[in-house]
């Protein structure tokens, strides 16, 4: 009996043991099943010893475990369960179903939950693990529970005995995680606050100094003041890179996708990238595969940050010597696409040993090489997260002090297939290249892969080369002989020619060319100079270069400069003073509205976080008070530069987001844009043309045409008493804004924010009905109405299909506007039957080979062309199935446009 007792004791030492472990890595059903096994094999004195070790088990278990059988009825289960259900003891529980069990304490859909997942688990004889949480119904809170469902099979015969339900308490885990959560969400508020606060001074300082930039000073003042406005640009980046990081660290990096054009953004970074190059005299070589598609749809903001950052190291690490940038990528097939991104530099290098922490924060190789180059050690960890998110990634190679190589790479979706840069009709187009020595090869070896042909001469020749007199263009790098140019373009008259430049020569006009691009050469450049002919660029101006808006005046204009900081209102309104404006300063928002009642001002530009009543609210009660400046446009002025807060500010009411601190080019683009065209004049007095001021095409029947897509125009014009340039310019905006609405009304609906989205779909509504999509405008009131009353079903219910409209309306607004206000559309004829036709039939071919990629470019051209309000509807449906991937459907809806189409227009 001692020696039993002994084993008893050791047993249940054991098994404390066991148990701790088994809150975390639930193993009661293996240590059960064990026991099961060793029962079997014992003889019948160890039996007694066995029964009572189970017994322990099931008194001393801290799961709450419950063993069923076959019919779900209960065998067995731990004390523990006594402590949530009400029962004496567990022979009350014996043979009771789930429902009979749990219905006292537990809801119906847990129950319901629980059910099936044990007669899952003993279907698929597979165990089934979750976390969950049980709410009880008699206001005792609720249970975070890690829950494993096992069924029960008898080893030897393979039958099913019942299934086992283990419910492990980790509510106090979840609480903990939550508390972290909390206090990392705190700390990340408390940095973004930091941030603010360091931002306002500096706004002060960069402002003040760009002050002091436009006055007379001599070149040593000059010197002094240039560096504090780099030195605070710097600190504006550090500032942000810690915003971004805290936000990382807090795992809230948002990806926030949308459409957009990768020539753009590679334009945007190349041209930031080479005037830092420019100042270290480096070369700066991009390539570009010009098959890329252009039109991609992901997070364009994160892509650019990443870029900027690998791109700003290999300038900031290289002293001497070439950055190579190359852009390619690989199609995936189902309309996405992998860039691949490699930065090539000739620099300092990174040392073996520090190669596996480089990614990591805070880690700065080689301090002792490089002290003399600002950073925090933080742009590359931000940017490998980045990636991350974006489900791609980025490595290096390098030699230490020979130089390094980044590369990354990330999967996007195409939204359309149409390549990035290409020449039209490039087997007829003949360039003659200028080579100055040093890149008429790359010039030569960018118009190989345009498909362009052309001829390589060594210097410049004062005579057309035999054979080459009608050459569409001629093409070099600036700083060739002026006279021998001259002399040549004398002898080619038909010949445009293109100078590539320095951007900090872009003020001076070059002499002899018709068209300037600047270095470093894109390939997306260089098409459209070939893609334009001497002629239409002489008509754009003889550089050819689109309007920079950057030299102008205001005249007779008053503007209204919010900000309760005295040294911002200060350098603020004289900022906006410099372009010529009468500057009234208002120091709070009350002070604004109260001012806005008096005084009507052509532009407002309003500080965001402002004590008492911020800039939104100000904003809100100057729109609303009848009168003066109830259509003033309201510039709102932060320092808060998030990704996506441009978006957000315009949402609350807002015109246009300057950030803060201001940048004159930023402020100059909001004035060119918001104030009205009659006041604006460039330099030697001519006005600025504006946008607006496009006239309405006489003879083109806008009006009729929206009749006949559904819409109800003629209503409209009848309203507007017969004002079509009104018309056109409401329906520009809408054809402007609408993407912007129905992306961010879908991401409302995946995060479930339905005050959010009734106030947004209300936007919708108001645009639509404005614009005479009437039919469409009654649904989106619908659903604004029933977002508010929390009827989320009826919101799903008609929501894709709406968007599906919008889709189309966008299409058709972006081909019908400009052929209204008299610019031609290539390629665009409306309502062709048999071009519509030939399209329905082509998506029909694609839609059966599961192309997206083709599929949504064809698609694109006939929600273009498309004019019949039936046949639109019926496209709609294909699009929407498209969308989903259900792509025999899509070919089923097709089918039945192709037959509508034909039997309508009597196609043969
Ligand atoms: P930092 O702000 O210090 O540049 P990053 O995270 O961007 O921070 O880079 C981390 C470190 O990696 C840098 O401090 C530098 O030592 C090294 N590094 C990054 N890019 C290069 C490069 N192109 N050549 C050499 N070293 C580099």
């Amino acid at each position: 009996m001692a020696t039993e007792l002994k084993t008893v004791r050791q047993q249940l030492t054991d098994l404390r043991r066991q148990m701790t472990g088994m809150e975390r890595d639930n193993r009661l059903l293996s240590i059960m099943s064990e026991n099961a096994d060793r029962l079997r094999r014992t003889n019948e004195a160890d039996k007694k010893l066995q029964y009572l070790y189970n017994d322990m088990l099931l008194a001393y278990c801290p799961n709450l475990v419950f063993l069923f059988d076959k019919d779900l009825k209960l065998q067995l289960a731990t004390r523990s369960c006594l402590s949530i259900l009400p029962f004496g003891g567990l022979e009350d529980m014996k043979m009771r179903t789930p429902e009979q069990l749990f219905s006292s304490k537990m809801d119906a859909e847990w129950i319901a939950k629980i059910t099936g997942e044990c007669r899952e688990a003993m279907e698929s004889r597979k165990t089934r693990q979750y976390n969950d949480r049980i709410t009880f119904i008699d206001g005792a809170g609720y249970m975070d529970t890690q829950t494993d469902v096992s069924p029960i099979v008898d080893e030897e015969s393979g039958l099913l005995r019942g299934v086992l339900v283990s419910l492990n308490d980790i509510t106090e885990l979840s609480v903990t995680k939550e508390r972290a959560e909390d206090a990392s969400r705190s700390k990340s508020s408390f940095m973004a606050n930091m941030i603010h606060e360091i931002s306002t001074p500096m706004n002060a300082i960069k402002g003040l100094a760009e002050l002091l930039m436009m006055t007379d000073l001599g070149d040593v003042q000059q010197a002094y003041v240039s560096n504090i406005i780099n030195s605070s640009n710097l600190l504006l980046t550090i500032t942000n890179d810690i915003l971004d990081f805290s936000k990382i660290d807090a795992n809230r990096i948002d990806i926030l996708k949308s459409e957009y054009n990768l020539s753009t953004i590679l334009k945007d970074v190349c041209s930031l990238i080479s005037l830092r190059a420019m100042e270290k005299d480096l070369e700066l070589v991009v390539k570009i595969d010009p098959a890329l598609p252009d039109k991609l749809y992901g997070d364009d903001s994160r892509l650019k940050q990443v870029m900027l950052n690998v791109l700003g190291n290999a300038v900031k690490y290289t002293d001497k010597g070439k950055i190579a940038f190359a852009v390619g990528g690989e199609r995936l097939g189902e309309g996405n696409i992998r860039l691949d991104f490699t930065v090539t530099d000739t620099g300092i290098g990174i040392r073996h040993d520090e190669m596996s922490t480089l990614f990591e924060a805070f880690s700065r190789a080689d301090l002792n090489l490089d002290r003399r180059v600002v950073g925090t050690g933080l742009g590359l960890a931000i940017s490998k997260n980045l990636m991350l998110a974006m489900n791609g990634d980025i490595s290096v190679k390098s030699t230490y002090g020979k130089g390094s190589t980044f590369s990354f790479w990330l999967p996007q979706t195409i939204v359309a297939g149409a390549p990035l840069a290409s020449v039209d009709h490039a087997d007829k187009k003949k360039v003659l290249i200028l080579d100055d020595g040093k890149r008429g090869k790359e010039l030569a070896s960018f118009l190989e892969q345009l498909g362009v042909p052309h001829v390589h001469i060594k210097n410049t020749i004062r005579q057309a080369l035999p054979g080459w007199e009608d050459a569409s263009h001629c093409v070099y790098y600036d700083g060739h002989d002026q006279t021998e140019l001259g002399k040549l373009r004398g002898s080619m008259p038909e010949t445009a020619f293109v100078v590539i430049r320095d951007i900090r020569r872009a003020l001076e006009p070059p002499k002899y060319a018709d068209m300037s691009v600047y270095e470093p050469l894109l390939l997306t450049d260089l098409a459209a100079a070939l893609n334009s002919n001497r002629s239409s660029a002489i008509n754009k101006g003889r550089d050819g270069s689109a309007e920079t808006g950057g030299s102008f005046k205001v005249r007779e204009a008053k503007a209204l400069f919010v900000d309760d900081n005295a040294l911002n209102l200060m350098v603020g309104g004289e900022l906006v003073r410099a372009f010529g404006f009468t500057v009234i300063e208002a120091s709070s928002g009350p002070d604004a509205i109260k001012i806005c009642r008096e005084q009507k001002f052509d532009i407002i530009f309003m500080d965001h976080l402002m004590p008492a009543m911020d800039g939104i609210e100000a904003a809100k009660h100057i729109r609303e008070a009848p009168g003066l400046n109830s259509k003033t446009p309201i510039i709102v002025l932060t320092a808060n530069v998030v990704g996506g807060m441009k978006d957000h500010f315009l949402r609350c009411g807002m015109d246009d987001m300057v950030s803060k601190p201001i940048d004159v080019a930023d402020l100059a683009r909001a004035i060119t844009a918001w104030v009205p065209a009659g006041k604006l004049f460039k330099a030697d007095g001519s006005s600025v043309p504006k946008v607006e001021d496009v006239q309405a095409v006489p003879g083109f029947d806008l009006v009729k045409l929206l009749d006949e897509f559904g819409m109800y125009a003629g209503d409209v014009m009848r309203e507007l008493d017969g004002d079509l340039q009104t018309y056109i310019n409401r329906l520009r905006q809408a054809g402007m804004g609408l993407g912007d609405l129905v992306r961010y009304l879908n991401e409302l609906v995946r995060l479930e924010d339905w005050p959010g989205f009734s106030r947004v779909i209300g936007e919708l509504k108001e645009m639509l009905h404005g614009v005479g999509a009437r039919d469409c405008a009654v649904r989106a009131k619908k659903m604004e109405i029933a977002a508010v009353e929390d009827n989320i079903a009826y919101v799903h219910q008609d929501f894709k299909s709406l968007m599906g409209n919008m889709y189309m309306l966008e299409r058709k607004l972006d081909a019908l506007v400009p052929l209204a206000m008299g610019k031609k559309k290539e390629g665009y004829t409306p309502n062709d039957p048999v071009k519509i036709y030939s399209l329905l039939q082509d998506l029909q071919i694609t839609l059966g080979k599961r192309d997206l990629g083709t599929s949504t470019e064809i698609m694109e051209e006939l929600a273009r062309c498309s004019f019949d309000h039936d046949l639109d509807m019926l496209l709609n449906s294909v699009r929407w199935a498209m969308e989903v991937g259900a792509f025999e459907e899509a070919a089923s809806h097709n089918i039945t446009a192709v037959a509508f189409h034909k039997q309508k227009n009597a196609i043969t």
